[in-house]
C-alpha cells in the first residue's frame, strides 16, 4: 500500500513545491498567481509567433494606420513595464476587429479594428488591454495552471487506475484536457484584470481612461449587431460585456488618479 502511493506523494510535493517557488504578484492589482514560466522563454516564444504571423499575414501600408498605432505604441510602451521588451508594432491586413499582444513587445492590430476603436484613445484602450495581458503573464499562469491540472489528473488517474485494473486510459484523456486548457484563451478572471491595468497604462500614457469605457460599449454594439459567430478570439472568453463595462467603470477611479497626476 505505501509502495502503490509513493509516486502520488512524489507528484503532491512536486506540486506544492512547484507552486511555493512560482508564486508570484501580478502588477497594479496584487494579486497572486501561480506562474513558474520563465519570462524569457515566454520571450522567445512571443517571437517566434509574432515572426511566423508576419510571413503568413499581410502587412498594412497604409500611412495612416500604420502612423497612429505607431504613436500609441509609442506612448504607450514607456510607461508599460515588458521586462526586455522589443517593441513592435505591426498593422495586419484583416478585416476583423482584433489585436494582439505577445511576450517580449510584440503587438499586432488588425486593419478592421479602426472601425471600433475609432480614435487614438479608443486604440490605446485596446493595445493597453492586450499589453496587460503580457504584463500581468497572463499566457504563462495559463499555461502554468494546464501543468498543475495535468499533475492532478495524472494522480487522480493513478489512484483509479490502481482500483479498477485500467491501463491508463483515463489519465491519457483527462490529460488532453488539460492540455486543452493551457492553451484555450484568457479566462473571465485574467481579461477583468486586463482592462483594470489596460485603463492604467493608458492613463500614464496620457489618454482619458473612461475612453475605454465607450470602446467596450462599441465592441459590445458591434458584437451585437455582427452576432457571437464573428467574435473574434480576443473578445471569444470574455465576460459578459455589461459585466465589463461595470467593473471597469468600478476601477476607473484609480485610473483617473494617474490619468490627473502632472
Ligand atoms: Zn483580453
Amino acid at each position: 500500500m505505501k509502495r502503490q502511493c509513493a509516486p502520488l506523494i512524489a507528484l503532491a510535493t512536486l506540486s506544492v513545491c512547484l507552486i511555493a517557488v512560482a508564486c508570484r504578484t501580478v502588477p497594479e492589482t496584487g494579486r497572486k498567481q501561480v506562474n513558474f514560466m520563465n519570462p524569457a522563454d515566454e520571450a522567445a516564444l512571443g517571437l517566434t509567433e509574432f515572426n511566423k504571423l508576419k510571413q503568413e499575414k499581410p502587412i498594412s501600408k497604409d500611412q495612416g494606420y500604420n502612423a497612429l498605432v505607431q504613436r500609441v505604441g509609442d506612448r504607450l510602451s514607456k510607461v508599460m513595464p515588458v521586462p526586455n521588451a522589443e517593441w513592435e508594432f505591426v498593422v495586419f491586413e484583416d478585416p476583423s476587429p482584433n489585436a494582439f499582444a505577445l511576450p517580449g513587445g510584440k503587438v499586432g492590430v488588425h486593419t478592421g479594428l479602426f472601425q471600433i476603436s475609432q480614435n487614438e484613445a479608443g486604440l490605446a484602450a485596446v493595445i493597453g488591454h492586450e499589453v496587460a495581458h503580457v504584463v500581468a503573464r497572463h499566457s504563462g499562469e495559463r499555461m502554468s495552471q494546464g501543468v498543475l491540472s495535468g499533475a492532478a489528473v495524472l494522480g487522480a488517474g493513478y489512484v483509479l487506475n490502481k482500483k479498477t485494473g485500467s491501463n491508463g486510459v483515463i489519465p491519457t484523456a483527462a490529460l488532453g484536457g488539460a492540455a486543452l486548457l493551457a492553451t484555450k484563451a484568457f479566462s473571465r478572471k485574467q481579461e477583468l484584470e486586463a482592462d483594470r491595468m489596460g485603463a492604467i497604462f493608458m492613463a500614464r500614457a496620457g489618454y482619458d481612461p473612461q475612453e475605454s469605457v465607450e470602446l467596450w460599449k462599441r465592441f459590445a454594439a458591434w458584437r451585437a449587431q455582427s452576432g457571437q459567430q464573428s467574435t473574434p478570439v480576443f473578445l471569444a472568453s470574455h465576460p459578459l460585456d455589461e459585466t465589463r463595462i461595470s467593473e471597469l467603470q468600478r476601477y476607473m477611479p484609480e485610473a483617473l488618479e494617474d490619468y490627473k497626476k502632472p
